[in-house]
């Protein structure tokens, strides 16, 4: 038996302290210089510790940072295509290379240190340019860059403890994911990324996906850290993913699961990061469907369907076009396999379901499961 796919890099990676050392360490951290950041890199923080970025460590180092941004790879060639840095929002306390800080999360609790190897410069105008290939401000990571302090912190870190979050029973670890695989005997499980509640069009790809024979099980994992104004919130997507899932899928195929991190709409690149994430949760798939992590116009939507022909991350792409339910057809379908007109089919999009809600029109349930529906029709449901 071939097993799991190897994590990212050959090694899970795993910086989190035992219990003991953990309490002991929190104790030794009032001494620290205690570092404020913003909310994207306590995320990141706590997916070095966990594995989630194997083989980072820590704090990308400025010749990782280098090469990233104009590679596309790690210093040691292995393809990489978004900046992990640890940039702080004050210039107090003084720190310096050699020191070891603690960093605290939202509440101001210390839940990770980090060893100062190297602090250097970030160019905010060059990251913008080579990682989101743009410098406008309407775009919502780039409007974002004002946030982060002027220079980063390169260094291994230490996570004390998970983050407190709102998710946090759906917060697995790789190492937890690789077990449940294992236990349910998959050793090939594609990688599903979303940022919305499921509608028809991503159910039909992940049932296509299912229905291949060289997949045994499904991992769906949307991502509930920080998103943007006007997305749904967080809470709102994994409580219409859990209604979908436990009333439409099994358990023996599919397991769901969240994944705090900040999103990055960066188009192709942000998902290549998102596939080398799910290989180390266990991922030898990864689903890749139309316009993934783009906003607005910013990409080509199938942009992020090349990146694969183009970086190596050991993930086999699963690529699919865009679904629309075929009145016709009486199903849903692709242009790959439905020969009707435009006019014949339903597009499904989250627009069109928002106009529809904001409308107060009933949605029918070629586009939306009607236990869904429900989740979307309540107040409130927009992170502001
Ligand atoms: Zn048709």
């Amino acid at each position: 038996m071939a097993g799991l796919i190897e994590p990212y890099g050959g090694r899970l990676v795993n910086r989190m302290v035992g219990q003991e050392e953990a309490e002991r360490t929190e104790k030794e951290t009032d001494d620290l210089p205690h570092i404020h950041t913003i909310l994207d890199q306590v995320y990141d923080a706590e997916k070095i510790g966990i594995g989630a970025y194997s083989p980072l460590e820590g704090f990308m180092s400025s010749s990782d940072y280098e090469n990233v941004l104009s590679r596309g790879v790690l210093s040691n060639g292995l393809p990489w295509s978004m900046p992990i840095i640890l940039t702080p929002t004050s210039t107090e306390p003084a720190f310096g290379v050699g020191d070891r800080v603690a960093l605290t999360d939202v509440d101001g609790q210390v839940f990770a240190t980090v060893d100062v190897e190297e602090i250097f410069p970030i160019d905010k105008k060059k990251l913008a340019q080579n990682v989101y290939g743009t410098t406008d401000t309407s775009h919502p990571n780039v409007a974002e860059l004002p946030l982060l302090g002027d220079r980063s912190i390169g260094g291994r870190l230490r996570l004390l403890r998970r983050l407190r979050l709102p998710s946090v029973k759906h917060e697995l670890t790789p190492n937890e994911t690789r077990e449940y695989f294992s236990s349910k005997g998959w050793q090939r499980v594609a990688g599903y990324q979303a940022r919305n509640p499921p509608h028809t069009a991503h159910e039909y790809i992940q049932r296509v996906t299912l229905e291949r024979e060289d997949i045994d099980g499904l991992f769906i994992q949307p991502i509930v850290g920080k998103l943007k104004k006007g997305d749904y919130k967080p809470e709102i997507i994994m409580r219409a993913y859990e209604a979908f899932t436990s009333n439409y899928y099994t358990t023996e195929r599919v397991l769901l699961g969240s994944l705090s991190i900040a999103m990055r709409y960066a188009g192709p690149k942000a998902v290549l990061f998102y596939a080398i994430i799910r290989r180390n949760y266990g991922c030898s798939h990864y689903i890749v469907g139309r316009d993934q992590a783009g906003v607005g116009s910013f990409y080509d939507p199938y942009a992020a369907h090349r990146i694969f022909d183009q970086f190596d991350v050991g993930v086999t792409p699963l690529r699919y076009k865009e679904s629309f339910y075929c009145l016709k057809c009486g199903t849903m379908a692709s242009s790959k396999v439905c020969p009707h007109k435009e006019e014949d089919r339903l597009n499904v999009s989250q627009t069109k379901i928002r106009r529809m809600l904001a409308g107060g029109e009933k949605i029918p349930s070629e586009i939306l499961r009607p236990e869904v529906a429900k989740i979307l029709s309540e107040p409130d449901v927009f992170v502001q």
